[in-house]
């Protein structure tokens, strides 16, 4: 069978390059940036599928490309069957993408302040002309708020409510999939658990398959079924949590869990991981981990380690083993 979701050698090249006179001037070359390589991973129907890095790792473009708000370079994505990349019939992809919906970072700057509630949550299903009456107080209930906030405006709600507003709207459409790029990390630590539980109460409720994008891993071990790690635009691991934060194999893996904040450690400054993200502009040979992999051998300074299947995941890291 195949899976709800399937990318497929996904990658994702900027051109950062100065304006031609400068370069001309200068004597620079054209410059590139590879934010995604040759990124493959599937998302079964009715799961969640955790996306987990740093800040420069290249989560956020694959959400983009799922969604549609960017293109690949190269590679396919596949939702419910049908090639978003490749497929002619341009009524078959946006059907597929009118049942993908995406939930952004910051609450704040993705709802519109001179819009009412009623609006902001009807207007996806207003725009394709489908029947919105009561749906924005339906909705609003089943997200914890209530039917009488549609006739608010957004500055009248905390960060976790205007979340929750979101979530009503990303709902409206009556998506499959939803893209949730760092939903709680604009959010206090108090109110981001309530608005994981109620996008777990709602991936049972509407059947949703999600994919969720975060730098954080504690964020994801409760509400992942699988958890891609990425390094540098590639996928480093990929394993089930249990596994993953019981046996990490990939260094990187194990850096980042050491970081992870621990339950006793409140108020306690937790260290980032070491060292610094390379520039992806001009990556290093081999291994991208390797300048900050404490057990790095020559082998990883001069091949790339490919992706492997072990016994309960996979993992690029020449040194890995089951
Ligand atoms: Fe470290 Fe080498 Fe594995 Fe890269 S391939 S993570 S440098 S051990």
């Amino acid at each position: 069978m195949n899976a709800f979701v399937s990318v497929r050698g996904l990658t994702r090249i900027f051109d950062v390059s100065r304006p031609w006179l400068n370069r001309v001037l200068e004597g620079r070359k054209k410059a590139y940036l590879t934010a995604v390589s040759d990124v493959d991973f599937e998302i079964e129907e009715k799961t969640t599928y955790a996306l987990v890095g740093e800040s420069g790792s290249g989560k956020s473009t694959i959400g983009k490309m799922l969604v549609g708000l960017l293109s690949s370079t190269e590679g396919n994505v596949e939702v419910e069957g049908v090639n978003l990349m490749t497929e002619k019939q341009a009524d078959k992809v946006s059907a597929v993408r009118s049942r993908i919906q995406m939930i952004f970072q910051d609450p704040y700057a993705s709802l519109n302040p001179r819009w009412r509630v009623r609006d902001i949550i009807t207007e996806p299903v207003a725009a394709q002309g489908g029947d919105t009456k009561g749906l924005a107080e339906r909705l609003l209930e089943q997200v914890g708020l209530h039917a009488s906030d549609a006739g608010k405006f957004p500055h009248e709600f905390s960060g976790g409510q205007r979340q929750r507003i979101c979530i009503a709207r990303a709902l409206a459409s009556e998506p499959r999939l939803i893209v949730c790029d760092e939903p709680t990390s604009a959010l206090d630590v108090s109110v981001q658990a309530q608005v994981l539980n109620l996008m777990s109460d709602l991936k049972d409720e509407f059947g949703l398959t999600y994919l969720l994008i975060t730098h954080d891993l504690t964020v994801v071990q409760h509400m992942a079924d699988k958890i891609g790690v990425l390094y540098l635009g590639r996928l480093v691991e990929e394993a089930d949590p249990k596994t993953l934060f019981s046996t990490p194999k990939h260094p990187y893996t194990q850096m980042l869990l050491d970081a992870a904040p621990r339950m006793d450690g409140f108020g306690r400054e937790v260290p980032p991981p070491q060292g610094e993200i390379p520039d992806p502009i001009d990556p290093p040979s081999g291994c991208a981990f390797h300048p900050r992999c404490p057990i790095a051998t020559d082998i990883c300074r001069q091949e790339r380690p490919p992706m492997r299947q072990l016994s309960l995941g996979r993992v690029a890291c020449h040194l890995a083993e089951d």
